[in-house]
């Protein structure tokens, strides 16, 4: 008798299905054919209200079907009893999804390929936090035969469900992620048996959960969709064929009933897997080698009119929304509530922390190899102008250890440092800080007194840095010393140093007018002793490593001013709206009119540099001048927005309980830090006229 692997349990109304079988609760055709049978008889049981289907032993759901029956067909190179065996599995999945009693997929860790398509078959979805959700088929030179094509468009729209589908390994998602763009229903925190009694308590009871709406018309144009950059690089070395098909499943079953969608998928399926890549894939992960296939071609993309000129973010690439949408919903919903405790307290929550981590902000531009989202300096401008709009003390925190920790070792470490350092970083399991300036060493930068003495296989730190953002609170820190006295500029190096380093003290924390919530801080080093394989780039590359660091950083600040001026607009235009003198609502002034008006100019100046400017930097351009001049103008719009914003509040925006009073002592500092906006003149003023003034 074969061995069953799926348990049924029967209880308080529940009927749930535990995936059992070996290895990765692999969905063999025997294992789906259980399934099936099982589920109808909960179907039949009276006492089911509900039908839950989950995995055992964690952490797996189902890592998908079974590579090794599926290589035994196409060897078998029987198409038509091919083909009759996925329409049998895929009538199981439609016998799930059309069932009258509800139905739950309680994803307790892995959920990928035929494991993903057995969830979307169920009504809902709920998932540990730890789950990790995909479609790798195209990897396997394959596409996903059980429905992946045709229902995950269905939940999550078409665009978001291409970037899955095609992204194979690359697009898994977590939990958290996927619940933000309507994947799964619901994400349980800790215990996973209780979280999902709760989640399924709340359906019984009636709580609905809501879906994103999809736009039934959507189409996607493959030679557009496909010379997407982002798009290019997520496709990149896997099989041509099989990513066009995947494309055409998706866009040719989209069009029609999911019925029909499904025949379609089946046959796509069918031609893809007993093609040679079908079988070059399957044999590849079966014999467990990297497969040859004919990888996609970079296609050439026309220069597109609209996103050379961006007017605003509908204009952006949908990786780029869905990064906005997330960081908004997060700004208003998490970290707004929190911003008074957390001024007063003088830092950052660490809860606040933890959910950036688990977004996976912290690697927003940083490349996949190091545990990043590949989004470059333009998804790192959205992040900035998102968190310059929520919360300037957490988007300084954030760019001092992304922008500045993160940028200096993703543009000058060394593999083995980029694998340790940049890593930690961009999964946000540690925050960065980068220390150049000292009491002595302001504008003047080359002027450092920190000394670094090389004394056999280790450098020896002594000195004091001042204002380090993120000082006492870093675990990695890059900082800079000198280490010939005699060569000024092209004598400082950089280094790496982690937090608890013997000789290594935080000493003075600043009380400051603004940004009260980052941590700014002192810190000395007294013979502080750092292994020769920390040293960051070359012997007296210091300086440049500092100055183009600074390019980079500069240009995210200016995003974190566009933020905030659009918070300001936001706030001021809610408050004229609202608030009547001499009988008539301010709006109605011209004065109040005029203002808003430069702000809206403002706003659109800025965006259209910063992200003009970030499209450079993501082509590899020299953006020293450039971003000289977005920190210069937006922090100075910005701080002129928001101070006209505060003056549209009247006294009450003089009131500490108004936000507007604190962004307005926040946005001081934009014009002082990462080169104050005098330095920022110089160097604009050098940059034009070392070429005689040309421009
Ligand atoms: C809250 C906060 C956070 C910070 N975070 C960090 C950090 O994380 N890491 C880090 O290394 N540093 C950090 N800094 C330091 C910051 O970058 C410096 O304060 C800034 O560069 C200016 O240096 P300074 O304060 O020594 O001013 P100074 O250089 O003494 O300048 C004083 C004034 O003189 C002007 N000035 C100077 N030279 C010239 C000139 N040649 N021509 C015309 N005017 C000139 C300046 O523009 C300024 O107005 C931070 C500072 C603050 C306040």
């Amino acid at each position: 008798m074969p061995k069953e692997c799926i348990r049924v349990s029967v209880k308080n109304g529940m009927g749930i299905l535990t995936l059992d079988s070996h290895d990765y609760n692999t969905l063999s055709s025997s294992v789906i054919l259980e399934l099936g049978s099982k589920f109808q008889t909960l179907e039949e049981n009276s006492e089911v209200k509900i039908i839950l289907v989950t995995g055992h032993p964690k952490p797996f759901f189902s890592a998908g079907a079974d590579a090794k029956e599926i290589l035994g067909m196409i060897r078998g190179g029987d198409g038509q009893a091919a083909k009759e065996a996925i329409k049998l599995l895929q009538e199981v999945y439609w016998r799930i999804d059309n069932s009258e009693k509800p139905t739950v997929a309680a994803i307790n860790g892995y959920c990928l390929g035929g494991g993903l398509e057995l969830a979307l078959a169920c009504d809902f979805r709920v998932a540990s936090r730890e789950a990790l959700l995909g479609l790798p088929e195209v990897d396997l030179g394959i596409i996903p035969g059980l429905g992946g094509t045709q229902r995950l468009p269905r939940l999550i729209g078409l665009k978001n469900a291409a970037r899955i589908a095609l992204g194979g390994k690359k697009a898994i998602t977590n939990a958290v992620l996927a619940k933000e763009f309507g994947l799964v229903d619901g994400v349980v925190e800790g215990d996973f048996i209780a979280g999902v009694k709760s989640f399924v308590a709340d359906l019984l009871n009636g709580n609905a959960v809501r879906r994103t709406v999809i736009n039934e018309n959507e189409t996607l144009d493959e030679r557009l969709y496909l010379s997407d950059e982002r798009i290019k690089a997520l496709v990149a070395e896997k099989a041509e064929s099989a990513t066009r098909m995947v494309f055409r499943a998706l866009n040719e079953g989209f069009k029609v009933s999911l019925k029909d969608g499904l025949e379609i998928e089946r046959s796509l399926f069918l031609e893809q897997a007993f093609s040679p890549d079908g079988l070059e894939g399957i044999t590849a992960f079966v014999e467990k080698r990297i497969p040859r296939f004919k990888t996609m071609q970079p296609v050439e993309a026309k220069p597109d009119p609209i996103s050379e000129n961006r007017n605003s973010t509908e204009d952006l690439s949908e990786e780029y929304a869905m990064l906005r949408q997330t960081l908004r919903k997060f700004g208003e919903n998490e970290v707004r509530p929190k911003i008074e405790k957390m001024e007063n307290e003088g830092n950052i929550s660490p809860d606040i922390m933890a959910k950036i981590a688990e977004l996976g902000l912290c690697g927003v531009p940083f490349s996949e190899t190091y545990g990043g989202a590949g989004l470059g300096k333009t998804g790192q401008c959205i992040m900035a102008e998102e968190l310059g709009r929520a919360h300037a003390s957490l988007a300084v925190l954030v760019g001092a250890s992304v922008g500045l920790a993160g940028g200096a070792l993703a543009l000058f470490g060394t593999e083995v440092q980029k694998q340790k350092y940049l890593r930690a970083i961009a999964e946000g399991k540690a925050i960065g800080a980068f220390a150049l300036t000292e009491a002595e060493a302001g504008s003047d930068v080359a002027n450092l007194s920190s000394t670094a003495e090389k004394r056999g296989d280790k450098w020896v730190i002594n000195g004091t840095k001042q204002f380090i953002s993120n000082g006492d609170i870093a675990d990695i820190i890059i900082i800079f010393a000198k280490t010939d006295q005699y060569l000024g500029a092209n004598g400082i190096s950089a280094f790496i140093i982690e937090k608890g380093y013997s000789g290594l003290k935080t000493t003075k924390v600043e009380h400051k007018m603004g940004i009260r919530a980052s941590r700014t801080t002192s810190m000395e080093f007294t013979d502080m002793a750092v292994s020769a394989g920390n040293m960051l780039g070359q012997l007296g590359q210091g300086f440049k490593i500092a100055l183009n660091v600074l390019n980079y950083g500069r240009l995210s600040l200016a995003a974190g001013c566009l933020g905030a001026s659009k918070r300001a607009f936001e706030l001021a235009y809610a408050f004229a709206s609202q608030r009547s003198q001499m009988g008539k609502k301010l709006l109605e002034f011209q004065l109040i009119q005029e203002a808003l008006a430069i702000m809206r100019s403002h706003i659109f100046l800025m965006e259209q540099s910063v992200y003009n400017v970030a499209a450079m930097a993501d082509r590899g351009e020299d953006i020293r001048l450039e971003s000289a001049i977005v920190k210069l103008t937006a922090s100075e719009m910005s701080e002129w927005d928001i101070r006209k914003a505060l003056q549209i509040h009247g006294g009450l925006g003089y009131l500490d309980e108004y936000e507007i009073s604190r962004m307005l002592r926040d946005s001081i500092i934009n014009t002082i830090f990462e080169g104050t906006n005098e330095i920022q003149k110089l160097l604009i003023f050098k940059e034009t006229f070392k070429n005689a003034g040309k421009i």
